[in-house]
């Protein structure tokens, strides 16, 4: 088994998106503390005013972005870059109602995560993931997600199969969508991430899932099949606090990954991946 020395994360959040705590720096500290190479942070990015009137989620407003997070962003990369590689991000969903400010997003920062937490339903409304997707709805996550890997915008996709959180058994629906997403992932080069929050919220669930040996995620059905089809996977944090970066939860997302013979990544070359999309 590869020894568990975790040197990376591109998952964390701030206080900023009001239902995490600490600061960009405290994170960063964290990791320095840790003897990390390099630390992400992506926080939920901000939706348009139109947006967020629509969908109440809790996270950063646009004029915080500009005026708060992104300035801590500049300040952690020169308070610490002796010490460690920090990189600038959001955690950002694929919807049209945001097309006018991916390009804000790639401009300022180093990458872009996606994490689908919404979709647009037949009808036109939004929906939230964690509402207990139908058959349909599950089929609509997928085709959202394989159409947002095309642009080239997300280096890494967060928690893939959060739309089967609730869901007891991963059935041929369940199935159907992975192999779509999984598919996409390895032909647009994206990294998916297996998400040791979904370990640390487990306690929250009330299900057993595939007859108690799953979580709402990771899945490992799910990573079954990205293994069989070759994807690049890496495991991160998804941190909203300064002590979750390597927490207990985070060793067993990375014990599941191991027990299921996956070959993680130790690091994400954003560099080389947003290259090959300027060319
Ligand atoms: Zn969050
Ligand atoms: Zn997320």
């Amino acid at each position: 088994m590869k020894p568990q020395v975790i040197k990376t994360n591109y998952h964390t959040h701030t206080y900023l998106c009001k239902h995490a705590i600490g600061e960009a720096s405290d994170y960063v500290k964290r990791a320095v503390e840790l003897h990390y190479n390099v630390i992400a942070i992506t926080d939920h990015g901000p939706f348009t005013e139109e947006l967020a009137q629509i969908v109440h989620s809790r996270r950063m407003s646009l004029e915080a972005y500009q005026t708060m997070y992104l300035p801590s962003l500049q300040q952690a990369k020169q308070l610490f870059h002796q010490e460690i590689e920090v990189l600038s991000g959001v955690e950002i969903e694929y919807l049209h109602a945001l097309d006018g400010l991916y390009p804000m997003f790639l401009k300022d920062m180093d990458l872009l995560i996606l994490g689908q937490h919404y979709i647009v339903d037949d009808d036109g409304t939004y929906k939230s993931v964690y509402d207990r997707l139908t058959a349909r709805q599950i089929e609509i996550y997928a085709d959202t997600i394989v159409e947002a890997l095309q642009t080239g915008m997300f280096a890494i996709l967060a928690h893939p199969e959060i739309y089967a959180w609730d869901k007891v058994v991963f059935d041929d629906d369940c199935k159907k969508a992975a192999e779509k997403i999984i598919d996409a992932a390895v032909k647009h080069h994206v990294v998916l991430e297996i998400n040791a929050n979904g370990i640390r919220n487990a306690i929250h669930f009330d299900k057993l899932l595939d007859g108690g040996q799953d979580f709402p995620y990771p899945r490992r059905a799910f990573w079954k099949m990205a293994k069989a089809k070759g994807a690049k996977v890496i495991i991160n944090d998804d941190a909203h606090a300064p002590n979750r970066i390597q927490d207990q939860y985070t060793l067993q997302a990375y014990q599941l990954a191991a027990e299921e013979g996956i070959e993680w990544l130790d690091d994400v070359d954003i560099q080389s991946f947003y290259s090959k999309r300027d060319e």
